[in-house]
């Protein structure tokens, strides 16, 4: 650890002397000792960071210095955030406590780094030390908000930062960043951070796609500038002649969206459409409103081009839930070209830029400089509390129900009076009961939606009008906890239970899901049909209320799942983990049948276990990383792009194992399932399996057709030896008279 060179310190003079400079010209320093209080958290970090240096070989404390930056330049904060974000490390890597920071400076300030400091002590073995570390870090945004936001913009150096990291962390970070931070700063309204959070989390993950995208989404840049330009010009014009203030700019959509929504809609790039975005910021005008000037604009552009009425998003009447408001359409250009228009005044444009924070900037900030929330951001909060407040929840399930909490969307919903209420997306008759109020929802059993019956299971949609129907009879069982999306609704029924006959079996089922979050696994329907048998339970219910009253005791569950662990979806297969050399000492690890499942683990040279995922069935080809199984000590092989591998290396990223590589046996072959969709017509069975049998030889497993109305549909399970195999069977499929669509099910 050598002491740093005159060109060290240079560079961090250089820094420093960066940041005071963005400072003033932010107007960060509202008071006299403002500027003397940020030089000085600057001397305490510089000492107790001395000599350490980043991954990259830079001096460490760039990092905290780079940390306030993006607090100042990218998100707005002021004075406090800043000296918390220099003194963000301290107390995690020096001898400097909490009490010291509060001493040198403020109890305020010292609370922040307190928030921003990892938890670390000493950690039961079964639970998550990271999940831990985010439940700690979330409940201090119910103090404080900057602290997340700080949270994130270290984040954000870090992931900026990412190349120098070996591949273990690499992952680990990326999918910590891509699960919770890029939803988080999407919530809060950073919506510059949030994208380049996730284009630096595929540039990491999938650097591949990463570049190819990147490359294509330039080379269709240049192409359509002239086109773009000549689609601007008459919308210039009339917005000029009609006296309206404003610019306009284009904007190519994130290497990440396109991504997405290749993954999602299995299109290619060129099939994406409304890949261009313009974007028009009006200066209001004193006598028009905002939002009346937002639909004259609307008209103005739509009078030229042609509008899809399916696109229009009305983000002005009803903002979304982290506040962005702005009016959206999408017309067709010139040439056919299907272009995005964005309309915002200056404020929606500041707001839709950095959230939260500019939202306090405009409104809400007091004299004290602390952060006042506003009523809406305020609902969010609560909601978080309820959830944060549910003692039964493992540090894991409050991550993943947080998480769900942020990534989906919102809906709004009305009362038979017209009054709206907003609820998140998959909210059913239930949730919105209980929003209303507790004994709505205690009582409900079913309601009328759009005037027509419903079950209380339905989900709702944007735009329902709901009466909910009560009697005096119903009260909510067990089965009601898989109908609802919010915690709310959660908590009312699971106390209603814990305080009635079905507590045993409401005990019971808490006892289990903390001890399977604590061993990592998901209670999946296969879990189920393991241990009910084994624990002679012949309902889910059953083995609850016998586990809660005592009755039986999880002492065994190990083993339980360890014994019928084997698997019962691949025949052969053969990973490896490590270089060529290492394959060639004999890894193959497993052969196994399919219809035999006698339990027996596959076994590699080096004493690895792996066993593939059944959530994404990875086949050869594919690019794979592996879960370390804290059970039974196997290692899960995943899809690298699986979600559920993302979800289990966000909570638990120690497990991860990556380097597996799959060798080439051309011999062994591979479970994989192909779906079908076609007009029906005689013979075409025949000729499928002609096709795959005959002209192929691969052996079919199992093929299921279903025809209605002139159409079928249909699903064959079959065996190849590799992608490139199976991407051959399936352009032959296609290829068949009346065949439509073949594609592979779980990629
Ligand atoms: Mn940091």
């Amino acid at each position: 650890m050598a002491d740093y060179t005159k060109d060290d310190e240079r560079l961090i003079a250089e820094r420093f002397d960066d940041l005071i400079a963005a400072c003033e010209e932010k107007g960060v320093f509202r008071y006299d000792d403002d500027r003397a209080l940020v030089s000085r958290a600057f001397e305490v970090a510089l000492e107790a960071h001395k000599g350490v240096r980043r991954r990259s070989g830079e001096p460490y404390i760039t990092h905290p210095i780079a940390v306030a930056r993006i607090c100042v330049v990218e998100i707005g904060l002021g004075t406090k955030s800043v000296v918390a974000s220099l003194l963000h490390d301290v107390v995690e890597d020096a001898d400097i406590s909490v009490e010291d920071v509060s001493r040198m400076f403020t109890p305020k300030i010292a609370s922040m780094v307190d928030g921003l400091t990892k938890i670390s002590g000493v950690f039961n073995a079964d639970t998550s030390e990271q999940a831990e570390s985010f439940r700690k870090m979330l409940l201090t945004l119910l103090d404080d908000v900057r602290v997340i936001l700080i949270k994130i913009a270290d984040r954000l150096h870090n992931m900026r930062t990412l190349g120098a990291m070996p591949r273990e962390k690499q992952v680990k970070i990326t999918s910590e960043t891509i699960y919770l931070f890029a939803p988080l700063a999407y919530r809060l309204g950073l919506h510059a951070i949030k994208s380049e959070l996730e284009d630096l989390s595929l540039k990491y993950r999938f650097p591949d796609e990463y570049n190819t995208i990147e490359a294509k989404l330039e080379e269709t840049k240049q192409r359509h500038a002239a086109l773009i330009e000549r689609f601007d010009e008459p919308i210039i014009a009339r917005l000029k002649e009609n006296g309206v203030d404003f610019e306009i700019s284009g904007r190519v959509k994130s290497v990440y969206s396109v991504w997405r929504k290749m993954q999602t809609k299995q299109l290619p790039f060129e099939d994406i459409f409304d890949l261009f975005a313009v974007r028009i910021i009006f200066r209001p005008s004193p006598v028009i409103s905002e939002r009346t000037q937002c639909w004259y604009i609307y008209e103005l552009v739509t009078d030229i081009y042609p509008s899809r009425p399916d696109r229009l998003r009305d983000w002005i009447t009803y903002p979304k839930a982290n506040g962005y408001e702005a009016l959206h359409t999408t017309v067709m250009g010139p040439e056919g070209l299907w272009v995005e228009v964005q309309i915002r005044s200056e404020r929606m444009n500041e707001v839709a830029e950095q959230g939260v924070a500019a939202h306090w900037k405009h409104n809400y900030l007091t004299e004290d400089e602390e952060l006042t929330t506003d009523e809406k951001f305020d609902n969010w909060l609560g909601r978080i509390r309820e959830a944060l407040s549910s003692p039964t929840e493992s540090a894991v399930d409050f991550l993943d129900n947080f998480q769900r909490s942020l990534y989906i969307g919102e809906i709004v919903v009305f009362t038979p009076k017209g009054e709206s209420r907003h609820l998140q997306k998959g909210a059913t008759v239930l949730d919105f009961a209980f929003d209303i109020h507790s004994k709505l929802g205690l009582k409900a059993i079913g309601a009328k939606i759009n005037h027509k019956m419903e079950s209380i299971y339905t989900q709702l949609k944007s735009g329902d009008q709901i009466e909910v129907l009560t009697s005096k009879s119903a009260a909510p069982t067990v089965e009601w906890l898989d109908h609802v999306a919010t915690s709310k609704a959660k908590n009312y029924i699971k106390n209603y239970l814990r305080r009635n006959r079905q507590e045993s079996i409401e005990h019971g089922r808490e006892l289990f899901e903390a001890r399977m979050a604590e061993l990592g696994i998901t209670p999946s329907a296969r879990v189920f049909r393991k241990l009910l048998p084994a624990y002679g339970s012949s309902t889910k219910d059953e083995f609850y209320r016998n586990l809660g009253a005592g009755v039986i005791t999880l002492d065994g569950l190990q083993d339980i799942l360890r014994q019928n662990s084997a698997s019962k979806y691949l025949k052969f297969w053969t990973l490896f983990q490590g270089n060529k050399s290492e394959r060639d000492n004999g890894m193959v690890v497993g052969r196994r049948d399919w219809e035999e499942d006698d339990g027996q683990e596959g076994k590699s040279g080096g004493g690895q276990r792996f066993e593939i995922a059944e959530c994404c069935i990875p086949i050869p080809g594919d690019d794979v990383t592996g879960y370390r199984d804290p059970v039974s000590g196997k290692i899960i092989v995943h899809k690298t792009s699986c979600s559920e591998l993302t979800r289990l290396a966000s909570s638990h990223g120690e497990n991860i194992v990556t380097g597996i590589r799959w060798s080439s046996h051309k011999a062994m072959s591979y479970l994989s399932i192909v779906s079908l969709q076609g007009i029906d017509r005689v013979g075409i069975l025949l000729d499928l399996v002609g096709v795959i049998t005959g002209e192929l030889n691969i052996n079919i497993r199992e093929l299921k057709i279903q025809s209605h109305d002139g159409i079928f549909e249909g699903e064959i399970s079959l065996y190849v030896t590799s992608t490139d195999d199976l991407n051959a069977v399936i352009a032959k499929i296609k290829k068949i008279k009346g065949v439509d669509k073949a594609q592979r099910i779980n990629s």
